[in-house]
């Protein structure tokens, strides 16, 4: 089930609620249980929904709620709310500061749509005045210096990479201690999402991320995947120091599983949301206009 569907079932499962005469355990209990399916057909973690279930339950108590409490708002509330903390893992991203070099990393399986995101955020800043630089990091595939390239001389943004060097790291350092020099403030590098191994995709990322020390690592993520995205944000998060996500292909078969997964799985918060392939489909997230838009 894609997202949209996901909202319009958690709504009308309330809405339903909010038509009883009477709203005793039974009602809640079925409210409960029809969000809880649809946050399972959405492909949402077994654990994230049980504690979603409790926490509504603790909050929610109707023997305690006495007569004349608006029992229908409340558990209204509790549901977004809870909605919401799934979102949001309680501290905010690493924030770029005007003037300073920041490094920024952007890690992700291959097809995630990491390279088109890293020009998007490039172009994002560019548009507010910043002078943002694209690095590529990325050897492993081929044409992924031409892709960059192309849409970065498209968005007209400075860029790093090479056709002959095979060492992503020496390419990583070498594009970062460049545009320093140049007072970039802002320099991306974008890194491989594929190897022969999985073992050397990570300790490639940990060591490009060795030599940038970048301020902030960005999980790019396929919004399609559903909660696959947990073993897969897990793993990048146990070798870079994933600080935010970016959950992009919003305009296609996003399901909720797979943004809640990766939020659970990085204690990091998303960011961005891409929504399409063009540069500008690219839109800041926020937990609670996020929810508000999904619930309709
Ligand atoms: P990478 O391998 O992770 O670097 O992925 P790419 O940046 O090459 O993207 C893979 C494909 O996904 C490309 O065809 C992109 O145009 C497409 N893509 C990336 N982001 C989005 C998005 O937000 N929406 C849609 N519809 N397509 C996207």
């Amino acid at each position: 089930m894609v997202l949209a569907e996901l909202g319009g079932r958690i709504s009308r499962a309330l809405q339903q609620m909010s038509n009883a005469t009477v709203i005793d355990e039974d009602v809640l209990k079925e409210c409960l249980n029809e969000i809880s399916r649809a946050l399972f057909s959405a492909d949402v973690q077994f654990k994230m929904v049980q504690n979603m279930q409790a926490n509504i339950k603790k909050i929610v108590n109707l023997e305690e709620l006495a007569a004349g409490h608006n029992k229908r708002r409340i558990i209204q509330e509790a549901v977004f709310n809870e909605l919401c903390n799934m979102l949001d893992p309680g501290k905010p991203a690493f924030v770029p500061k005007k003037g300073k070099p920041n490094v920024i990393m952007f890690v992700g399986l291959q097809g995630s749509g990491k390279t088109t995101t890293c020009t998007k955020y490039a172009y994002y800043y560019q548009k507010k005045g910043w002078k943002p630089a694209l690095v590529c990091a990325d050897t492993f595939r081929a044409g992924a210096f031409d892709q960059l390239k192309q849409n970065a001389t498209k968005a007209k943004i400075p860029f790093y990479g090479s056709y002959t060097e095979t060492d992503p790291v020496k390419i990583a350092q070498e594009g970062v201690d460049t545009f320093k020099k140049e007072s970039c403030d802002l320099i991306i590098v974008d890194t491989s999402g594929r190897h022969k191994q999985e073992a050397a995709l990570f300790e490639e990322m940990r060591q490009v991320a060795e030599v940038t020390k970048p301020d902030l690592v960005i999980f790019v993520m396929d919004s399609s995947i559903g909660q696959a995205a947990f073993d897969q944000a897990q793993a990048f998060k146990q070798s870079a120091a994933v600080g935010a996500v970016i959950v992009t292909k919003m305009d296609g078969h996003a399901k909720g599983g797979g943004a809640l997964s990766a939020v659970a799985a990085t204690k990091s918060p998303i960011i961005f949301l891409g929504t399409g392939e063009h540069m500008d489909e690219f839109e800041v997230f926020e937990v609670k206009p996020f929810v508000s838009r999904l619930l309709g």
